[in-house]
């Protein structure tokens, strides 16, 4: 009879003790941790820390093994599984490999601590212990507010069926946006209601401007007194309109006259707001138009919906937003087979799917030519 050998297997045992780096800036008051994990008795961080504490535009390119990393807008490419980094035309070695570690990019501390001190040194010093660096100056897009239209008292446009509602689709497609948004881009997505609850229009830019946020998408749905009327449309900003646009920004906007006060409440909108906001919104015209175009086509190639185009239209909601800023109308309410739709999970996964792929094209953009 064969024996069985027996097969001893040893198991690394990979000891992670989670420790942090204190990064100063030169002149601020402000400080940054860089969290460190020792792997194999080595000190390691997450690629992604010097996104928090430099700024810095990362990505990673898996196939090829390089990381590029954009700090101070210079470029260094981390070969991964090796110790060399690449500055300019230079490379350089560091004494332990980057390494893909559960899932996660880990570099060596002495990245930060050696090397970018080494060849950053106007920017990036390290002594005592702690890293002291110039404050950075970021204009990349980290942080995305996605605004469920409607809410609460407020229920958006009524379903043929008069059973659904627009505040609860809106909803269900910004939860999911949300979640696929912070799944698969290293950013900060922030909802303007997480909950059936009445939001007023100011309050949802106010919201985002004091959030800081680099990105509005304001999702909804629409209505016609025709229920044959059927597609979607994409809206930015600007007070020059069709009026097709007019009806759908008519309709947006009497949240305000319903819900916010009547007529008192929409001549607040309509009086020192406007000016300030159009202000606001249109330094951001170009990026805002360019998003809204690439939203609608993804949206129409994906759902095969009716092309309504890309509309400007001059909503309450996107004034005085500080960002690029786009209204998306997923379909129709009121047309009984685009409700059907707009209620499956199935139809607002794809939906989603297609806002975020162009969230993210938009953002590679737009970190790039900052
Ligand atoms: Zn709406």
């Amino acid at each position: 009879m064969k024996k069985f050998g027996i097969v001893i297997s040893l198991l690394f045992c990979i000891v992670t003790l989670s420790a942090s780096l204190r990064v100063e800036y030169n002149s601020q008051r402000t400080s940054e941790a860089i969290v460190t994990t020792t792997i194999l008795g080595v000190d390691y961080f997450n690629v992604y820390e010097l996104n928090k504490a430099f700024s810095a535009i990362i990505h990673v390119d898996v196939l090829d093994g390089r990381v590029n990393i954009n700090l101070y807008n210079q470029q260094l490419i981390v070969l991964l599984e090796s110790s060399y980094v690449k500055y300019h035309d230079k490379v350089y070695n560091i004494s332990h490999p980057a390494l893909q570690y559960k899932s996660k990019i880990m570099l060596p501390l002495e990245f930060i601590t050696t090397l970018l001190p080494a060849v950053l040194p106007e920017h990036i010093r390290y002594h005592g212990g702690t890293v002291v660096a110039d404050f950075p100056v970021d204009n990349s897009i980290r942080r995305i507010v996605i605004d469920p239209g409607h809410g609460g008292k407020d229920p958006g446009a009524i379903g043929y069926s008069k059973r659904h509602f627009e505040k609860d689709v809106a909803l269900q497609v910004a939860k999911k946006v949300k979640a696929l948004l912070e799944k698969e881009l290293d950013v900060e997505v922030l909802l303007t209601r997480s909950k059936d609850k009445f939001v007023s229009l100011q309050s949802r830019t106010e919201f985002a401007n004091k959030k800081d946020a680099d990105l509005f998408i304001s999702i909804h749905c629409n209505a016609h007194r025709n229920s044959k009327v059927r597609g979607i449309e994409v809206f930015y900003l600007s007070t020059a309109k069709t009026d097709e646009a007019r009806a759908v920004e008519a309709l947006e906007n009497s949240v305000v006259y319903e819900y916010e006060g009547g007529s008192a409440a929409v001549q607040k909108y309509d009086d020192v707001a406007l000016i300030l906001a159009d202000m606001a919104q249109n330094e951001h015209l170009e990026e805002s138009y360019q998003m809204a175009t690439k939203i609608q086509s993804h949206l129409v190639q994906a759902t095969s919906a009716r092309n309504r185009g890309v509309k400007q239209a001059n909503f309450y909601v996107l004034r005085g937003a500080y960002m690029p800023a786009v209204l998306i109308e997923l379909g129709f309410m009121t047309n009984p087979d685009e409700e059907k739709k707009l209620i499956s999970s199935a139809h607002q996964n794809k939906l989603a799917r297609s806002i975020v792929s162009e969230i993210e094209n938009f953002k590679a953009k737009f970190d790039q030519m900052q």
